[in-house]
Protein backbone atom coordinates (compact mmCIF):
# COMPACT_ATOMS: atom_id res chain seq x y z
CA UNK A 1 0.00 0.00 0.00
CA UNK A 2 1.82 3.35 -0.94
CA UNK A 3 -1.07 6.04 -0.54
CA UNK A 4 -4.75 5.62 1.37
CA UNK A 5 -7.73 4.80 -0.09
CA UNK A 6 -9.12 6.35 2.15
CA UNK A 7 -8.42 9.19 4.74
CA UNK A 8 -6.62 8.10 7.58
CA UNK A 9 -6.05 9.94 10.96
CA UNK A 10 -3.55 7.91 13.29
CA UNK A 11 -2.91 9.20 16.66
CA UNK A 12 0.36 8.23 17.80
CA UNK A 13 0.58 8.22 21.63
CA UNK A 14 2.98 7.29 24.42
CA UNK A 15 5.21 9.00 26.81
CA UNK A 16 8.36 10.83 25.36
CA UNK A 17 10.82 8.71 24.49
CA UNK A 18 8.23 6.17 23.70
CA UNK A 19 9.61 6.13 20.07
CA UNK A 20 6.47 7.90 18.25
CA UNK A 21 8.89 10.01 16.01
CA UNK A 22 10.92 7.24 15.24
CA UNK A 23 7.69 4.99 14.34
CA UNK A 24 6.08 7.93 12.69
CA UNK A 25 8.87 8.82 9.87
CA UNK A 26 8.34 4.73 8.87
CA UNK A 27 4.66 4.33 9.00
CA UNK A 28 4.20 8.43 6.46
CA UNK A 29 5.94 6.36 3.92
CA UNK A 30 3.40 3.34 4.32
CA UNK A 31 0.41 5.82 4.37
CA UNK A 32 1.13 8.25 2.06
CA UNK A 33 0.21 10.95 4.93
CA UNK A 34 2.81 13.57 6.81
CA UNK A 35 3.92 13.31 10.00
CA UNK A 36 2.84 16.12 11.94
CA UNK A 37 4.37 17.01 15.51
CA UNK A 38 2.82 19.62 17.20
CA UNK A 39 6.20 20.08 19.45
CA UNK A 40 8.52 20.27 15.68
CA UNK A 41 5.97 22.80 14.75
CA UNK A 42 6.53 24.51 17.90
CA UNK A 43 9.98 24.41 17.74
CA UNK A 44 9.92 25.79 13.69
CA UNK A 45 7.19 28.60 15.50
CA UNK A 46 9.58 29.54 18.41
CA UNK A 47 12.33 30.77 16.42
CA UNK A 48 10.25 33.66 14.66
CA UNK A 49 10.32 36.98 16.03
CA UNK A 50 6.56 37.46 17.71
CA UNK A 51 5.24 37.53 21.00
CA UNK A 52 3.64 34.21 20.45
CA UNK A 53 6.92 32.57 19.59
CA UNK A 54 8.63 34.32 22.72
CA UNK A 55 5.38 32.84 24.65
CA UNK A 56 6.11 29.58 23.14
CA UNK A 57 9.62 29.79 23.62
CA UNK A 58 9.48 29.96 27.55
CA UNK A 59 6.05 27.68 27.37
CA UNK A 60 8.50 24.52 25.79
CA UNK A 61 11.80 25.73 27.75
CA UNK A 62 10.02 25.17 31.52
CA UNK A 63 8.77 21.70 29.78
CA UNK A 64 5.22 22.84 30.16
CA UNK A 65 2.29 22.35 27.98
CA UNK A 66 1.40 25.45 25.14
CA UNK A 67 -1.74 26.57 25.44
CA UNK A 68 -5.08 24.78 24.28
CA UNK A 69 -6.10 27.28 22.15
CA UNK A 70 -2.78 28.07 20.77
CA UNK A 71 -2.14 24.35 20.05
CA UNK A 72 -5.77 23.51 18.60
CA UNK A 73 -5.61 26.68 16.17
CA UNK A 74 -2.39 25.20 14.63
CA UNK A 75 -3.48 21.76 13.95
CA UNK A 76 -6.09 23.04 12.47
CA UNK A 77 -4.24 25.17 9.81
CA UNK A 78 -2.17 22.01 9.53
CA UNK A 79 -4.81 19.88 8.95
CA UNK A 80 -6.26 21.67 5.99
CA UNK A 81 -2.73 22.07 3.91
CA UNK A 82 -2.83 20.22 0.83
CA UNK A 83 -0.22 17.30 1.85
CA UNK A 84 -2.81 16.88 4.75
CA UNK A 85 -5.37 15.64 2.21
CA UNK A 86 -5.55 11.96 2.46
CA UNK A 87 -4.72 12.23 6.52
CA UNK A 88 -1.96 12.42 8.95
CA UNK A 89 0.31 10.58 11.44
CA UNK A 90 -0.55 13.14 14.43
CA UNK A 91 2.58 13.16 16.95
CA UNK A 92 2.67 14.56 20.64
CA UNK A 93 -1.33 16.09 19.68
CA UNK A 94 -3.93 15.12 21.48
CA UNK A 95 -2.43 16.20 24.87
CA UNK A 96 -5.34 17.17 26.72
CA UNK A 97 -9.33 16.16 26.73
CA UNK A 98 -10.04 19.72 25.10
CA UNK A 99 -7.43 19.17 22.39
CA UNK A 100 -9.30 15.52 21.74
CA UNK A 101 -12.58 17.09 21.55
CA UNK A 102 -11.65 19.79 19.49
CA UNK A 103 -9.68 17.20 16.97
CA UNK A 104 -12.98 15.02 16.88
CA UNK A 105 -14.76 18.44 15.96
CA UNK A 106 -12.36 19.41 13.27
CA UNK A 107 -12.63 16.45 11.35
CA UNK A 108 -16.02 15.95 11.32
CA UNK A 109 -16.45 19.35 9.69
CA UNK A 110 -14.53 18.20 7.38
CA UNK A 111 -16.76 14.74 6.81
CA UNK A 112 -13.60 12.52 8.28
CA UNK A 113 -13.15 10.88 11.83
CA UNK A 114 -9.64 9.11 13.71
CA UNK A 115 -9.10 6.04 12.46
CA UNK A 116 -7.09 4.66 15.30
CA UNK A 117 -5.11 5.79 18.19
CA UNK A 118 -1.91 3.23 19.04
CA UNK A 119 -0.70 3.13 22.25
CA UNK A 120 3.35 3.12 22.34
CA UNK A 121 3.28 1.77 26.40
CA UNK A 122 6.73 2.58 28.19
CA UNK A 123 7.04 3.33 31.96
CA UNK A 124 8.20 6.69 33.14
CA UNK A 125 11.71 5.43 34.36
CA UNK A 126 12.22 4.16 30.70
CA UNK A 127 11.00 7.16 29.03
CA UNK A 128 13.22 9.76 31.31
CA UNK A 129 16.45 7.39 30.62
CA UNK A 130 15.29 7.26 26.49
CA UNK A 131 14.97 11.13 26.49
CA UNK A 132 18.14 11.65 27.76
CA UNK A 133 19.86 9.31 25.71
CA UNK A 134 18.42 10.86 22.74
CA UNK A 135 20.15 13.43 20.09
CA UNK A 136 18.59 14.61 16.72
CA UNK A 137 19.79 16.16 13.67
CA UNK A 138 20.31 19.96 13.60
CA UNK A 139 19.09 20.47 10.40
CA UNK A 140 16.06 18.20 10.50
CA UNK A 141 14.70 17.48 14.08
CA UNK A 142 12.85 14.41 12.87
CA UNK A 143 15.85 12.72 12.68
CA UNK A 144 16.04 11.30 15.97
CA UNK A 145 19.06 9.07 17.55
CA UNK A 146 19.40 7.22 20.66
CA UNK A 147 22.49 6.36 22.05
CA UNK A 148 21.31 2.83 23.89
CA UNK A 149 18.92 1.98 21.73
CA UNK A 150 19.25 3.42 17.99
CA UNK A 151 22.75 5.10 17.86
CA UNK A 152 24.04 6.91 14.54
CA UNK A 153 26.60 5.05 12.47
CA UNK A 154 29.27 7.92 12.41
CA UNK A 155 29.15 9.08 16.30
CA UNK A 156 27.98 12.65 16.32
CA UNK A 157 26.69 13.06 13.05
CA UNK A 158 23.09 12.12 11.12
CA UNK A 159 23.32 9.14 9.08
CA UNK A 160 21.13 10.90 6.57
CA UNK A 161 22.37 14.73 6.02
CA UNK A 162 25.73 14.15 8.31
CA UNK A 163 24.91 17.33 10.22
CA UNK A 164 26.21 17.89 13.62
CA UNK A 165 23.68 15.81 16.55
CA UNK A 166 22.32 18.08 19.20
CA UNK A 167 20.53 17.67 22.57
CA UNK A 168 17.05 19.15 22.82
CA UNK A 169 16.81 21.75 25.36
CA UNK A 170 13.86 20.76 27.04
CA UNK A 171 15.79 16.85 27.43
CA UNK A 172 17.86 17.60 29.99
CA UNK A 173 16.63 15.24 33.24
CA UNK A 174 14.94 17.60 34.98
CA UNK A 175 12.54 19.35 31.48
CA UNK A 176 12.31 15.64 31.08
CA UNK A 177 10.67 14.45 34.12
CA UNK A 178 8.40 17.32 34.35
CA UNK A 179 7.54 16.57 30.43
CA UNK A 180 6.84 13.30 31.26
CA UNK A 181 4.70 13.61 34.47
CA UNK A 182 2.86 16.12 32.91
CA UNK A 183 2.07 13.03 30.51
CA UNK A 184 1.21 11.00 33.12
CA UNK A 185 -1.40 13.00 34.74
CA UNK A 186 -2.84 15.02 31.64
CA UNK A 187 -2.79 12.57 28.42
CA UNK A 188 -3.12 9.43 30.32
CA UNK A 189 -6.88 10.51 31.27
CA UNK A 190 -7.08 10.34 27.32
CA UNK A 191 -6.73 6.84 27.06
CA UNK A 192 -10.16 6.03 28.57
CA UNK A 193 -11.11 8.43 25.81
CA UNK A 194 -10.06 7.13 22.96
CA UNK A 195 -10.53 3.28 24.81
CA UNK A 196 -14.41 4.14 24.85
CA UNK A 197 -14.37 4.62 21.38
CA UNK A 198 -12.76 1.38 20.69
CA UNK A 199 -9.86 3.10 18.89
CA UNK A 200 -7.01 2.57 21.37
CA UNK A 201 -4.40 -0.19 20.68
CA UNK A 202 -1.56 -1.08 22.86
CA UNK A 203 1.58 -1.93 21.79
CA UNK A 204 4.57 -2.60 23.99
CA UNK A 205 7.32 0.16 23.06
CA UNK A 206 10.03 -2.03 25.06
CA UNK A 207 10.47 -4.38 21.54
CA UNK A 208 12.88 -3.19 18.82
CA UNK A 209 12.07 -0.96 16.71
CA UNK A 210 11.35 -3.09 13.69
CA UNK A 211 8.95 -5.46 15.52
CA UNK A 212 6.97 -2.40 16.84
CA UNK A 213 6.77 -1.24 13.02
CA UNK A 214 5.67 -4.21 12.35
CA UNK A 215 2.81 -4.83 15.49
CA UNK A 216 1.68 -0.87 14.85
CA UNK A 217 1.33 -1.39 10.80
CA UNK A 218 -0.81 -4.98 11.70
CA UNK A 219 -3.06 -2.75 14.00
CA UNK A 220 -3.25 0.01 11.39
CA UNK A 221 -3.82 -1.99 8.74
CA UNK A 222 -6.82 -4.02 10.66
CA UNK A 223 -8.38 -0.62 11.60
CA UNK A 224 -8.30 0.85 8.55
CA UNK A 225 -9.94 -2.52 6.58
CA UNK A 226 -12.61 -2.38 9.60
CA UNK A 227 -13.44 1.10 7.96
P1 LIG B 1 7.30 17.05 22.30
O1 LIG B 1 8.34 17.16 21.25
O2 LIG B 1 6.07 16.32 21.83
O3 LIG B 1 7.79 16.51 23.60
O4 LIG B 1 6.81 18.55 22.58
C1 LIG B 1 7.72 19.54 23.02
C2 LIG B 1 6.95 20.66 23.71
O5 LIG B 1 6.03 21.27 22.79
C3 LIG B 1 6.08 20.22 24.88
O6 LIG B 1 6.81 20.10 26.08
C4 LIG B 1 5.07 21.37 24.93
O7 LIG B 1 5.63 22.53 25.49
C5 LIG B 1 4.83 21.64 23.45
N1 LIG B 1 3.73 20.79 22.91
C6 LIG B 1 3.82 19.82 21.97
N2 LIG B 1 2.62 19.26 21.71
C7 LIG B 1 1.74 19.90 22.52
C8 LIG B 1 0.32 19.78 22.72
N3 LIG B 1 -0.42 18.87 22.05
N4 LIG B 1 -0.26 20.60 23.63
C9 LIG B 1 0.47 21.53 24.30
N5 LIG B 1 1.80 21.68 24.17
C10 LIG B 1 2.44 20.89 23.28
Amino acid sequence: MSAAAVPVYILLMGVQGAGKGTQASKLKERYGVPHVTTGGMFREMKSEDTPLAREIQQTMAAGNLVSDETTIAAVRQRLHKSDAVNGVILDGFPRTQPQAEALDAMLAEMGRKVTVVPYLELRREDGIKRVTDRWVCSLDSNHVYNLSTNPPQIPGKCDFDDSPLIQREDDTPEAAAKRIDAFFAQTMPLLDYYRERQLLRYIDARKPIDQVTAELIEKIDAAIQAG
